[in-house]
């Protein structure tokens, strides 16, 4: 099993068939399990076996399916599935840190994520100290003996600056830090985290995984000893858990997620050349665009640029809005790596608790509007984002 290719194990991996013989993933929709003696329910509850349950905060087949098959794909011992991805996010860190410890995090992070790292940990007594994450001299200068995780967007939004992840990661284990890194824009298509160093991988399921923009759900990957003895205490005593019916929804997302993501990526590609160069446009952001600041790094960390790009409308907000109000495929919303492709203004939306000075500093420029490339054929897709950029030039 653990020599089958990627698609293979993202049809395959985890599957558990009930008595029935099945084809098709049961959602096992029960919160809890019935023991054919006290004695039975006794001997459970001292130790669980590998296909025995308890009650569905602490796991159900149809979880454990999907656990199991994104850890066969990440290529960690085991998985955590989690009720969003900021449950994922909120419980990896919460589960191992205690007050006194020091984490060293990228600042160009997804707004839930740096509220969770500037204002919740630290009302716990974890010190945080934030740092330009392509700025490999910033991250060593930061590092120190006694840091406990680094934290990192692989991949950041919207600015989708790439972290060079085997520099950062060789940083942290030599001081003995854990690397935990929010995979969500590089995708679990594109992931080489394991092998680039990264310890503990996290996923929002609802972005990519899902892939039609139906559930929530996240997920953590790592070591056994890590998912089952750090994250899984924590989540499944605070109740992050993800429903049996969510993780039957991302199981069978995971099917189809290869063939979605490549075709998503080799659009948003073709599209960022098409437009790079238009007139109303002051930036392309795009990994793959020779132009792109990091681009040997995301090369050679994602063999792809991913599903997102981020236009920089020179004409500012105005622009935006006018490019934005223009589209008649693409639709104004913030999920992203949805079949659907789904554009976004940062400034206004998603990131718009930031101050101005924060925005600047994170160069999240009132023009800038990310896109989401999703499955529409590649020509229409270019005619609706250049019926917006003709709507964002007459401004
Ligand atoms: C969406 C997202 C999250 C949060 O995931 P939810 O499933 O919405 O809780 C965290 N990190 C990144 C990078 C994301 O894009």
């Amino acid at each position: 099993m653990t020599d089958w290719k990627p698609r293979t194990k993202l049809v395959h991996s985890g599957t558990r068939r009930s008595q029935y013989g099945e084809v098709s993933e049961s959602i096992f929709l029960t919160q809890g399990f019935v023991y054919d003696t006290a004695e039975a329910a006794e001997a459970r509850f001292i130790e669980t076996g590998p296909d025995e349950f308890i009650y569905a905060r602490y796991g159900n087949p149809t979880v454990r399916m999907f656990e199991d098959r994104i850890a066969a794909l990440e290529g960690t011992e085991d998985a955590f599935a989690t009720a969003s991805g900021m449950a994922a996010v909120n419980g990896t860190l919460a589960a191992m840190l205690q007050a006194g410890d020091h984490v060293v995090s990228a600042r160009a992070l997804f707004g839930s994520c740096l509220y969770i790292l500037e204002n919740i940990l630290t009302r716990y007594g974890v010190e945080v100290t934030f740092v330009d994450g392509t700025d490999n001299d910033a991250w060593a200068a930061a590092i120190r003996p006694d840091t406990k995780a680094v934290f990192l967007e692989t991949v950041s939004n919207p600015t989708l600056e790439v972290i060079d992840l085997r520099a950062v990661s060789d940083m942290a284990h030599k001081v003995g830090a854990t690397v935990i890194v929010d995979n969500v824009f590089a995708t679990p298509v594109f992931s080489r985290s394991i092998e680039l160093g990264a310890d503990v991988i996290i996923y929002s399921a609802t972005k990519h995984i899902d892939g039609q923009g139906r559930c929530l759900g996240g997920v953590i990957c790592g070591t056994k000893d890590f998912v089952r003895n750090t994250a899984e205490p924590y989540l499944k005593h605070t109740g992050g858990s993800l429903s049996p019916f969510n993780a039957w929804v991302m199981l069978k997302g995971l099917e189809t997620m290869d063939l979605r993501v490549r075709a998503q990526a080799e659009t948003a590609l073709a599209l960022a050349e098409a437009v790079e160069g238009h007139p109303a446009l002051a930036k392309v952001l795009y990994p793959h665009l020779p132009s792109h600041p990091q681009h040997a790094v995301a090369i050679d960390q994602m063999g792809s640029g991913g599903t997102v790009m981020s236009l920089d409308l020179s004409g500012g907000k105005a622009a935006a809005f006018a490019f934005l109000n223009a589209l008649e495929i693409v639709t104004i919303s913030n999920n992203l790596g949805d079949a659907k492709s789904i554009a976004t203004h940062p400034a206004t939306t998603t990131h718009q608790r930031l101050t101005d000075a924060q925005r600047a500093d994170l160069g999240i420029t009132d023009g800038m509007v990310r896109l989401s490339v999703g499955l529409e054929d590649t020509g229409d897709l270019l005619a609706d984002v250049r019926r917006g950029l003709a709507a964002a030039t007459a401004v």
